[in-house]
């Protein structure tokens, strides 16, 4: 790396840009986004349909709106003409930051970032996983920060540190390995009779000991030096800044057709970790009570059938503290109600459900 890729010399590199200062660099950090333009006076604006049947939208807002996340992107500064085109989604993706907030016109288009995304083979075209594409942009993310001190800012903001342990149920010999995820996924399963689930049991249920299954049922236990069945359980290694929990609300039928399932599943504003999960799940370190709470930020909803449909997002904005949906180009004051319209409904079959709700640590200091 060297200036004239328009990145920072290695010296640069291993400095705390917060304590320090070098008058040298060719790095200035940019200012923060303001969140006082548009209609609302709060930065929100709608991003124009250009043609992809994809949530990229919906998760484009999820990071604008976002002002911990906007304030660690403004730190790269202004490209330089140098940034290779491997390295510019980062660069891409604040210019369209940019753009969004001193536009004079209720949408813009996100054309460019399209075009990045293709540069970089980022598959669009799958409507109905939400959460692979915010991984996929993420991890796109966090490979092309031109600065690693960024990059381990923006990890800290999203990832979830689990410690996995394996049990031996013939030995009772415990392995553990640590993992880190972006979202928690939790199945939506179909019920008969319409029984509505709620995010509290999902969580619950993601952390609880659970029989190993697929490949991992039947696992060489190092001690026995056998296959043996295992029951595994997770535990927080730390309190994540941001939960992301992804609904996975699609199965694959019989036919090899995919069916979504419609079935209430009501999530609260806010969530206190400490009294939805068990202590064996929670970090072993202590925290401020206050730490454990999460409020809810953003609802990525779909409507519609697997393979069509459509996405809206639903954010609260930190600015005002209220909430709108932005459906493409618009961009709608809505209540709580209205956001929990998509808890979903197995009576309305095109109606709105979540699939992909992130929530933010109260007090993340
Ligand atoms: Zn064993």
């Amino acid at each position: 790396m060297c200036e004239e890729d328009g990145y920072l010399n290695e010296a640069e590199l291993l400095e705390d840009p917060e304590t320090e200062e070098d008058a040298s660099s060719s790095w200035h950090p940019g200012k923060p986004l303001s969140y006082s333009t548009g209609t609302f006076k709060n930065g929100a604006i709608g991003l124009s349909n250009i043609g992809v049947k994809s949530c990229l939208n919906s998760l484009l807002q999820t990071f604008y709106m976002n002002e911990d996340f906007a304030d660690i992107l403004c730190r790269i500064g202004e490209a330089t003409d140098n940034v290779p085109l491997e390295r510019s989604f980062p660069y891409e993706l604040l210019a369209l930051f940019e753009e969004m907030q001193d536009s004079e016109e209720d949408a813009v288009s996100p054309y460019r970032i399209l075009s990045c995304l293709r540069t970089h083979k980022v598959r669009l075209f799958s409507p109905y996983d939400v959460a692979e594409l915010f991984s996929t942009l993420v991890n796109l993310l966090l490979e092309q920060m031109p600065h690693p001190y960024l990059e381990e800012k923006l990890r800290n903001l999203y990832t979830i540190r689990l410690e996995e342990s394996m049990t031996c149920l013939k030995c009772s010999n415990q392995r553990s390995s640590d993992t880190n995820l972006l979202t928690i996924h939790l199945q939506v399963y179909h019920s008969r009779y319409h029984r509505t689930m709620t995010l509290e049991r999902g969580l619950r249920r993601f952390f609880k000991t659970k029989k190993a299954s697929g490949g991992e049922s039947w696992c060489i236990c190092p001690k026995c030096g056998e296959d043996s069945k295992s029951v595994k359980d997770e535990r927080l290694r730390s309190l994540p800044r941001t939960l992301t929990v992804d609904l996975k609300r699609i199965r694959q039928r019989k036919s090899s057709q995919l069916q979504k399932i419609n079935r209430t599943l009501t999530f609260p504003p806010t969530l206190d970790l400490s009294e939805v999960l068990d202590p064996e799940h929670l970090p072993e370190q202590e925290y401020a009570q206050s730490q454990y709470i999460y409020n809810i930020f953003a609802v990525v909803a779909h409507s519609g059938t697997p393979n069509s449909g459509h996405f809206c997002t639903y954010i609260k904005s930190s600015k005002d503290q209220k909430w709108y949906c932005f459906n493409d180009s618009s961009v709608c004051r809505v209540s709580w109600d209205d956001v929990k319209c998509a808890y979903g409904n197995t009576i309305f079959h095109w109606g709105v459900t979540a699939c992909l709700l992130i929530y933010i640590q109260s007090d993340g200091k």
